[in-house]
């Protein structure tokens, strides 16, 4: 399956030396969060920004223009718009990081979230719809730190009133870099330090190829600040509860980035295993184990491992075919996941597929890919889903906005299966997908399999949605940016 995340961020602060170097490398280490847009901003005396639409590119000598980007502190930003007018110049507009200049201060800030009640905050900081939600949100914290001359007072005023999710790396004009967390905790975002330098990156990986040692997940609630040689680190809301998005585990983050103790391959080795287990019998039938490349290839080596049964690397990925199908329209997903993947006809060929995928959310391109396996001549096609049945949308930054476009909502296991012409679909349950993480069900966010969301907005607007769908009327797209 391919999905799509909003956003990746990355800040640090170096005590000697330019900054730029850490974060274009932090930066292309989580290029998988966001395709559309990426930037850079830093601190040299004042705040300088750079950004640009499309991937980072791969050759930092290469297709850049950023020899303004001197100093010490920087910020990050790959992005996918889940907010905001999607048109060209909107995104050109709306790429982050988004610098925003009051009376006496100014500010710059790199977000990876989605707020759901953005009309309000935009009436309320005086912006237009069309603006992004990160727009919105970076002229609060520079309307609370005009008020306050405080960055934590600013970050302290995001805590209530807004209603989804928020990670934030920014950099003030007096050279301060600070970052939080909403206080559920929705998105990840870690800390790290080295001599010399301290770190904030959505995924670990942003600070392992930076050589920077991984210290701490930020708390939901949590902010941190340094200046100079001073770390500051604040607790601003106690959360009553917490709401890390489950589907990190299975899909968006890489597997070499850790949550915590527990690094991600891990946990899709143990789904891997948990569905050959719980589906044994059906398991058994199948001669050899495909995995969609690459979210699914650490789960179906656990079920390897667990079923006893070969693994075939029958598919594989077109190396520079990055665009992901997700969050493109429908005409041209088909067209992404064709170039994306190739299959190997002779490890295919009459044989009963096991085949493990990370998610199903439209069907498309689950559709897409089972047509494919039996063109190549598959006798038989199980899928095992490592993520849950998918049954509502995500109000905190993914791509999947009503009940209508998700083919969980509207249909059983084996109603999918017919729909995509598998011969039997088999999904993690929520009690093992959980179990797996080693976290526990009340630390995670599991609204889009249990249509039980975190803030009262997304659960009102679920119901709202829910109810219109059963009266037969249709569902807006993004709904919760109409309200
Ligand atoms: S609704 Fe689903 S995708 Fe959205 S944050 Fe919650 S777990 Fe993640």
């Amino acid at each position: 399956m391919n999905l799509a995340e909003k956003c990746g961020v990355f800040g640090a602060q170096v005590t000697n030396g330019e900054v730029f170097h850490m974060l274009y490398w932090g930066m292309l280490a989580q290029n998988h969060r966001g395709h559309q847009s990426h930037g850079f901003a830093t601190w040299d005396g004042d705040i300088e920004v750079y950004t640009q639409l499309g991937l980072i590119p791969p050759n930092q000598g290469f297709g850049f223009d950023v020899k303004s980007l001197k100093g010490s502190v920087g910020i990050g930003n790959v992005r996918y718009a889940t907010s905001g007018s999607l048109d060209l110049g909107a995104r050109q507009r709306d790429a982050m990081p988004i610098r925003v200049n009051g009376e006496k201060r100014s500010v710059a800030i790199s977000f990876n979230g989605n707020i759901v009640n953005v009309r309000d905050l935009q009436k309320r900081v005086g912006v237009d719809q069309s603006y992004s939600d990160t727009h919105a949100l970076a002229l609060l914290i520079l309307q609370k730190l005009e008020e306050t001359g405080s960055i934590e007072e600013a970050a302290r005023a995001c805590m209530g009133g807004i209603d989804g999710s928020f990670a934030v790396t920014g950099i003030v004009d007096d050279g301060t870099l600070f970052a939080f967390k909403d206080p559920i905790g929705v998105k990840p975002l870690c800390y790290g330090k080295s001599k010399g330098v301290h770190a904030f990156s959505s995924e670990s990986v942003g600070l392992d190829i930076n050589g920077i040692k991984w210290d701490h997940e930020l708390s939901p609630g949590e902010f941190m600040a340094v200046e100079e040689e001073e770390v500051i680190r604040r607790q601003l809301v106690e959360s009553q509860r917490r709401a890390f998005c489950a589907f990190e585990f299975a899909y968006f983050m890489r597997p070499d980035s850790r949550v915590k103790e527990k690094f991600v391959y891990q946990a899709r080795v143990e789904f891997g295993r948990a569905l050959a287990h719980i589906y044994a019998e059906k398991a058994k039938r199948c001669d050899v184990v495909v995995s969609l490349p690459e979210t699914a290839d650490d789960a179906a080596y656990g079920f390897h491992e667990e079923a006893g049964i070969p693994w075939e690397r029958a598919t594989r990925r077109h190396r520079y075919v990055t665009q992901r199908a997700f969050i493109t329209d429908v005409e041209y997903r088909d067209s992404v996941i064709f170039r994306k993947v190739n299959i190997l006809e002779p490890l295919i060929k009459g044989k009963r597929l096991a085949v493990v995928d990370d998610s199903i959310v439209r069907g498309d391109t689950t559709r897409a890919t089972v047509k494919r396996l039996r063109a190549a001549g598959a006798r038989e096609i199980h899928l095992f889903i490592t993520y849950p049945r998918i049954l509502g949308p995500c109000f905190y930054g993914i791509d999947m906005a009503t009940y209508s476009q998700l083919i969980g909502a509207r249909m059983t296991p084996e109603e999918i299966a017919v729909e995509v012409d598998a011969d039997s679909v088999n999904y993690l349950t929520i009690e093992d997908y959980v179990k797996c993480t080693e976290l526990t069900r009340e630390q995670f966010c599991l609204g889009c399999m249990t249509n039980d969301y975190p803030t009262p907005m997304a659960d009102s607007l679920a119901k709202e949605m829910w109810n219109k769908l059963k009266r037969g009327e249709t569902e807006k797209g993004r709904i919760y940016e109409s309200t």
